[in-house]
C-alpha cells in the first residue's frame, strides 16, 4: 500500500491513515542477495522467533549501514525480504539499487558482505532500544509500515551470518 499515517504529537498514536493512489514504479536494476544459514533458521523455528520479522529487520538495518561502505544515501537503495522466496525456495534478503540499470551499490555491497553483516549486527546490538527504533531496524520509507519487525530475531540471524553461532 502507498499512503501515510497521521500520528498525534508526543504519544505517536495513529489518528488517521490516508491511502494514496500512486502507480507502482517498475524498472530493471541490480540486486545483491544472500542465503541464511539453515541451522540458524531451524533454531529460530524451535525458539519461535519471528523469521519474517527478523529478515525484514536485517534488511532495514543493512540498508541503513550500506551507505557507510558504498558512499550513497539510504534513499538510493531498496530492499525486499521474505521467509520463502518462490524462485529460490528459501528465506531471502535482497538489497537493490533504486535506479534503473543499477549504479554499482549492490556490487559494492556484495564485495563487502561480511563487513556489512558485522557492522549491521553492531548497529543492532549497540542500539539501546528494546524492540527496534529508527536508529536501528525501522525505516522511514518502509512500504509495510515497519511491520513485521523483530530485533531479537535479526540479531540471531546476523550472528549466524557472521559465524558467531
Ligand atoms: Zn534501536
Amino acid at each position: 500500500m502507498i499512503g501515510f499515517q497521521k500520528k498525534a504529537p508526543y504519544t505517536e498514536e495513529v489518528i488517521g491513515e490516508e491511502p494514496l493512489n500512486l502507480p507502482p514504479i517498475r524498472f530493471e536494476t541490480v540486486a545483491l542477495w544472500f542465503d541464511l544459514p539453515p541451522g540458524v533458521i531451524r533454531g529460530m523455528e524451535e525458539t519461535r522467533l519471528d523469521l519474517a520479522g527478523g529478515l525484514h529487520a536485517v534488511e532495514h538495518a543493512a540498508i541503513a549501514i550500506l551507505p557507510l561502505f558504498a558512499l550513497c544515501d539510504r534513499n538510493d537503495i531498496g530492499g525486499v525480504s521474505t521467509p520463502l522466496h518462490p524462485d529460490t525456495g528459501r528465506a531471502q534478503v535482497f538489497i537493490y539499487d533504486a535506479y534503473p540499470g543499477g549504479i554499482g551499490i549492490a556490487e559494492k555491497g556484495f564485495d563487502l558482505l561480511p563487513e556489512l553483516w558485522q557492522a549491521t549486527l553492531m548497529a543492532i546490538t549497540e542500539c539501546l532500544c528494546h524492540d527496534g527504533c529508527p536508529s536501528c531496524i525501522q525505516s522511514p520509507k518502509c512500504g509495510n509500515n515497519n511491520r513485521p519487525l523483530d530485533k531479537e530475531a535479526a540479531r540471531v540471524l546476523l550472528e549466524g551470518l557472521v559465524g558467531i553461532k
